[in-house]
């Protein structure tokens, strides 16, 4: 597909509207729950989902708030809040990360939870939908207090998750360190004869304590498996491809270095310390290692620093947010000068945004297809754990492939059969799924 015909959505505004009048939701446009649910129902609607599965799907099945106190390094305690948002489960147990994140608040898990449930139906992977967070600055706690908010938080959600029913993961502010500690309390508060394989109560471990080779690079793995499968239509050689990122944390960090082994440029990167630009092409590799030692790309020898409005304006072939939600705003999307935005982070692009960068004829390939490749390692190791096995990191990048490009088509051709934008088809082939499963199994009782 060329510029050109970057395909419009059908608005069907009225019937969103009616789903949350009954379910007395007050919509404010600002508010990423209240915006993902609607374009989700907007996919329903074009899919044929029965009016009973959209007001299921609408609304989380469970949503979990809990306060915990926390010994801190100086001996006062302190007071943090946590959230588990359960949305569906028709596909499989919840599945979702854990977001440490002073901004963390409810309608943001429960957006972010949604967003799961569509990513696993999307790639085929047998998980419903979850997410959860601590409101706290993990740049600013101890080592040692992290272990402890993380020991608390999972005591304090412990009764209402479990192996095969709600399984956690790391997302931002998270790390293979704290699901380890997550694991060793959830596995010490389960009698010791119970005890066996319930390390699987969280995925994104490290590989010695059961985590899958493979994990920490997926879903930088799984965005470039899905650009092979893209990028011919809209007549891009990733070899001479020219890219910028925002952020460089796990999805930007592996992104880049990924991209750039196979042939492409990485020109700009924009993260919470600065923007850098090097035209000639910044080294991903010495930049992870500058990232590692000083938390940022700030200062790196090997680019220019410049500032934020430039970075957008940088002519490039595909810019790929991979850092917070809601940073392509419809100002930033009238300055960006790339053919294509790829969506390595979870809601990147606001739904104004996305229509400046839709009437500008600049293609979106969504979050729920690009980011996938994480929760389908995720999925992956929750098997191998399972069924007592480990697959070596060639099998764990040849299956993941195959679900990356397989849910890739999908999307094209639900593109194609609605006649709508890839955002809106990526949530129309992950809705046909559950659609099928709710007519089978139809409602209880
Ligand atoms: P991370 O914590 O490793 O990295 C986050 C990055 O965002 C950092 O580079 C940070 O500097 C940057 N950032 C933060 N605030 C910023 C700001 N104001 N401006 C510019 N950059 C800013 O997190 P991550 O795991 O790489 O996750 C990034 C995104 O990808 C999130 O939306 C997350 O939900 C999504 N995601 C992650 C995974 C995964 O496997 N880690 C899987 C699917 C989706």
């Amino acid at each position: 597909m060329t510029q050109a015909t970057v395909a419009a959505t059908p608005q069907i505004p009225h019937l969103p509207a009616r789903v949350f009048e009954e379910l007395e939701i007050v919509r404010d446009p600002a508010n990423l729950f209240h915006q993902t649910i609607e374009q989700v129902l907007i996919a329903a609607e074009l899919v044929g989902l029965k009016h009973h599965q959209q007001i299921i799907i609408a609304q989380p099945k469970n949503e979990i708030m809990v306060h915990f106190p926390v010994l801190m390094d100086d001996g006062h305690h302190q007071l943090f809040k946590g959230y588990r948002v359960q949305h569906n489960n028709a596909l499989g147990p919840y599945k979702g990360g854990l977001r440490y994140h002073p901004h963390v608040h409810l309608d943001d898990v429960k957006a972010l939870a949604v967003l799961m449930t569509m990513k696993c139906s999307l790639v085929r992977v047998p998980f419903g939908g979850g997410k959860g967070g601590v409101k706290c600055n993990p740049r600013e706690l101890s080592r040692d207090e992290l272990m402890r908010v993380t020991r608390r938080f999972c005591s304090a959600i412990s009764n209402q998750i479990g192996p095969d029913y709600d399984i956690p993961a790391p997302d931002v502010g998270t790390n293979a360190q704290i699901m380890a500690w997550f694991a060793d309390t959830y596995q010490q508060m389960m009698p010791e004869h119970t005890r066996q394989d319930t390390h699987r109560i969280v995925t994104g471990k490290p590989v010695e304590l059961g985590g899958s080779l493979g994990r920490e690079k997926a879903t930088g793995q799984g965005l470039v498996n899905v650009l092979v499968e893209m990028l011919p239509e809209l007549d891009i050689e990733l070899q001479n491809m020219r890219f910028s990122l925002i952020g460089f944390g796990n999805v930007g960090g592996w992104t880049g270095r990924l991209l750039c082994e196979l042939g492409a440029t990485l020109t700009a990167v924009l993260d919470h310390t600065g923007a850098i630009h090097n035209d000639g092409g910044i080294d991903a590799v010495k930049l992870a290692e500058h990232v590692e030692a000083t938390g940022g790309v700030h200062a790196f020898r090997g680019a220019e620093a410049i500032g934020e409005d430039e970075f957008y304006r940088l002519d490039v072939d595909a810019l790929i947010p991979a850092a917070l939600e809601q940073m392509i705003t419809p100002e930033k999307a009238r300055l960006i000068n790339a053919r294509v935005v790829a969506e390595g982070a979870n809601a990147p692009t606001t739904p104004e945004g996305d229509a400046v960068l839709l009437q500008r004829g600049i293609e979106v390939l969504p979050a729920i297809l690009c980011n996938a490749g994480g929760v389908t390692v995720s999925y992956f190791e929750w098997v191998q754990n399972k069924s007592s096995v480990s697959w070596t990191a060639e099998e764990v990048d040849e299956r993941l492939k195959t679900h990356m490009v397989l849910a890739a088509r999908r999307v094209k051709l639900a593109r194609v059969k609605y006649e709508c934008d890839m955002r809106t088809a990526s949530y129309c082939a992950a809705l046909e799924a559950i659609a099928r499963c709710y007519d089978l199994r139809g409602v209880f009782p």
